[in-house]
């Protein structure tokens, strides 16, 4: 494949790619991209300002000397070429995003509505308290959401991430084994096989090693097995409930209650708290720490990098240890706790663990959550988390007379799929997936978990009408017939419509290049 020097495949290649070339490597109105770089010359300019008098330089030796290297475009054509890559993006805006793991959902314009308000847009973070109260207000009436939703006494706002939240979790355990004095002892974390991976890498981080337990052939934890393995060097578990092959841990209090009997502390994982926000507290379930990730339970956009947030909630045994800062009530004014002395002046949280984040934590996901949650009410909630589980039903029963599930019975929020039914055919998960993107479709979520062969996990989410539904499903299923129909060679070229056909995902990610570099002649000039 020829590529650039940027490891970008060339536009010749792209023509060599399709059926049809095009003179200029557009497809339709697909209109081919270069980096802004390439498109324009180093000479030209989107603004002409006057010629400056001639004037002595007050810059001395530190006056520049050679070109800036900035690429001269039009106005006209700077805005093309960013209005263009913008629709290089898929987005729930433009279709399903049937991710598993994920909770890709509709985020409403309102909470982009409040979210952009200038009165929390603008706020800088050192803003004094005074000038600040509304802001302050919000992260407030968050917290008390996310605890009465959970059922637990404390939340950590400042964990600006999901892995980041597990982060916060495990430290505070961690602390909490410091200050029983047996960190030197529970160094032993375990967590499910289906676990994802940011579990064991945060355990791993906090200095604990991990264990797998292995799951039950319904794909839940295995609770005997579990039982074998605790003992008086197990820090705590990390499970995830819904966990990710898309059931819910039917154990989970005895789960609980082994662990504690063992005298460890149980982190659960929170990412898949849609299915169940607003019908069953983690707190009731005797969870010791849980995060939230409000970029995928509570709307607000996430994916592509964009920022996250993971609030923690900690139980009466780790609320102690939960990090600063944390915003207070007091005589009707709120106020922000910052440092660990405040907070032990507070006597409140003597031996939190200190700070996670420069500030208090990702305001505009806040803003956009607590809008989310305000204009749906908690019986809103639950209906979404209700949607979301009749919607993934509705995808596993349609599908299954072609497709194969991974395990019997109903599923919560996903529905996941091994490749048995691709047996013999020639196709592979990952064709089946590529095939998915010429039918116009992001692809579910490939080869996780890695306890089932091949996984294909969907989540529709409460988003999803049963239209679109519908007409994924069918999509699926004629997929499915052509791969059992010999058409292997269809899925091997896929995706054909696509700008770009198979990309080396490994290298790009091992080895991205992230700086354009001149082209050696101009770089002599
Ligand atoms: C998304 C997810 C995480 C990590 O959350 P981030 O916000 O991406 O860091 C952890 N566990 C599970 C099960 C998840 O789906």
């Amino acid at each position: 494949m020829a590529m650039n020097a940027q490891g970008r495949q060339t536009r010749a290649d792209a023509f060599a790619a399709t059926d049809a070339p095009t003179f200029t490597g557009n497809k339709a109105l697909q209109i081919e991209e270069d980096l802004i770089f390439e498109i324009g010359d180093f000479a030209g300019t989107g603004v002409d300002l006057p010629e400056p008098a001639a004037k002595e330089s007050r810059l001395g030796d530190m006056e520049r000397t050679s070109a800036i290297g900035l690429p001269g475009l039009s106005e006209p054509e700077t805005m093309r070429h960013y209005v263009r890559l913008s629709q290089k993006n898929y987005a729930i805006d433009m279709g399903p995003f049937p991710l598993g793991s994920c909770t890709m959902k509709h985020n409403p314009r309102l909470n982009e509505k409040i979210a952009r308000l200038p009165g929390f847009a603008d706020l800088h973070p050192l803003t004094p308290e005074a000038q600040c109260q509304g802001a302050l207000e919000v992260i407030y009436a968050l917290e008390t959401w996310l605890k009465e939703l959970t059922g637990m006494p404390a939340v950590a706002m400042s964990p600006k991430a999901g892995a980041h939240g597990e982060l916060c979790g495990m430290m505070s355990i961690r602390a909490a084994l410091e200050a029983r004095g047996e960190a030197a002892t529970r160094t032993r974390v375990l967590a499910p096989e289906s676990a994802h991976g940011t579990n064991p890498a945060t355990a791993v981080q906090c200095g604990f090693t991990v264990d797998e337990i292995p799951a039950d052939k319904t794909g839940r934890v295995d609770l005997a097995a579990l039982k074998d393995m605790l003992g008086p060097d197990v820090a705590g578990i990390m499970v995830t409930n819904p966990n990710t092959c898309g059931l819910f841990e039917r154990d989970i209090r005895a789960i609980a209650d082994a662990v504690h009997e063992a005298g460890g502390y149980f982190y659960c994982d929170g990412a898949n708290f849609n299915a169940i926000a607003g019908k069953v507290k983690p707190g009731d379930l005797g969870v010791d720490a849980m995060h939230i990730n409000l970029h995928k339970t509570f709307s607000t956009p996430h994916g592509g990098g964009g920022p996250g947030s993971g609030p923690t909630v900690l139980s009466e045994a780790l609320a102690p240890f939960a990090p600063v800062p944390y915003v207070v009530l007091e005589d009707g004014a709120y106020a922000l706790v910052e440092t660990r002395r405040a907070a032990k002046e507070e006597g409140e949280s003597a031996k939190s663990l200190g700070r996670l984040t420069a500030f208090h934590g990702q305001m505009g996901m806040f803003t956009r959550a607590l809008a989310y949650m305000m204009s749906h009410g908690l019986d809103g909630i639950a209906q979404a988390a209700e949607d979301a589980v009749l919607n993934a039903n509705y995808v596993l029963a349609r599908l299954k007379s072609e497709m194969t599930p991974a395990f019997d019975g109903y599923c919560m929020h996903e529905a996941l799929f091994n490749d048995r039914f691709l047996k013999d055919t020639g196709v592979e998960t990952i064709d089946f997936a590529k095939a998915m993107i010429d039918e116009g479709y992001h692809p579910m979520t490939m080869y996780f978990p890695l306890v089932v062969h091949g996984a294909m996990l969907i989540e529709p989410t409460e988003s999803e009408s049963k239209r679109e539904l519908d007409q994924f499903c069918d999509a699926l299923l004629s997929l499915a017939r052509r791969a059992k129909a010999g058409e292997a060679d269809v899925f091997k070229a896929a995706p054909v419509h696509a700008p770009r056909r198979r990309l080396d995902e490994t290298a790009a990610a091992r080895k991205p290049v992230l700086r354009w570099t001149p082209p050696v002649a101009e770089a002599a000039e």
